[in-house]
């Protein structure tokens, strides 16, 4: 791969994360649904304050309940997770907002049971509704009155209004269509920039991984355990499409990755 040197420099600031401590140190040792299938191996992860960690892997290899273990949303079969956050927010695929409300009373229901003052959550929602593009009166919509875009954007926005310090995301952006997500990763970028956020992000979307994270993981199933990470050699904001593509073709260079995601020989079309 050929890389401009000068990119290297100035790189996303993780050096020395071995003299840090992790916001989030997971350690699944096993995860079984039933007792006599097991879903995940033996995977740890330590994730530093700042950091954009995705973990890609072909559908049903167990990103989500390794997502749902570090969120403590599930208890590990076997293993522990230490979180070192104030404040996370999960945005899953679904936008999971409540049909029976409107986008207001959705963002706010998601500030509920946090000790936020009043006046707080309404500045806490407008700033993130303007954040998300959204004006005063989308705000009084139901999901239903809104686009499928529209409803992925709400339901970041709910999440951001909790001023989260760690974000899950859970394919948050696969429904999306090509322009609106990347309207999303700028969005994300910019708030990731803006704010002291770290990010936990699962898809099975190789470009998105390698367009928006600092560091990639590649889940293999069967059962699901990481066979690769990947420290992304370029900061967040040099990379374009182009560098992207260097980037998953030198991760398809590995056959084991390559046959992950069915891309043997995957410079032919067809
Ligand atoms: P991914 O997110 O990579 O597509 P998941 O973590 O959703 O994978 O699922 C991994 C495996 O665990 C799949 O075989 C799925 O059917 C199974 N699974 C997921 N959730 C449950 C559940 N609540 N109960 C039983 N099996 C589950
Ligand atoms: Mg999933």
């Amino acid at each position: 791969m050929m890389f401009d040197p000068q990119l290297l420099e100035g790189q996303h600031s993780l050096q020395a994360n071995e003299h840090r401590e992790p916001v989030l140190e997971i350690k699944v040792v096993d995860h079984r649904y039933h007792p006599m299938s097991q879903i995940l191996d033996a995977c740890s992860l330590d994730i530093y304050p700042g950091e954009i960690v995705s973990l890609i892997g072909p559908s049903g290899c167990g990103k989500s309940t390794f997502l749902k273990i570090a969120a403590d949303l599930l208890e590990p079969s076997d293993g522990n997770v230490i979180c070192r956050a104030k404040d996370k927010a999960v945005l899953f695929q679904e936008h999971r907002l409540l049909p029976w409300k409107t986008l207001y009373e959705n963002m706010r229901f998601g500030l509920r049971g946090r000790s936020v003052s009043q006046s707080e959550q309404i500045l806490r929602m407008e700033k993130a509704a303007q954040t998300m593009g959204f004006d005063k009166e989308d705000l009084g919509k139901y999901p239903s009155e809104l686009s499928g875009g529209m409803r992925q954007r709400a339901a970041l926005a709910r999440a951001l209004a909790v001023e989260p310090d760690l974000l899950f995301l859970d394919e948050p952006f696969s429904a999306l269509d090509i322009g609106r997500r990347r309207d999303m990763y700028r969005l994300l970028l910019s708030e990731t920039k803006n704010r002291t956020y770290t990010v936990l992000m699962v898809t099975h979307d190789v470009t998105e991984a390698l367009s928006l994270s600092d560091r990639v993981l590649v889940m293999a199933p069967d059962p699901g355990r990481f066979i690769k990470e990947y420290t992304i050699p370029i900061p967040l904001k040099q990379r374009n499409r182009h560098l992207v593509s260097d980037l998953e073709a030198d991760l398809l260079s590995d056959p084991h990755i390559a046959d992950l995601f069915n891309m043997a020989n995957w410079e032919q079309l067809i």
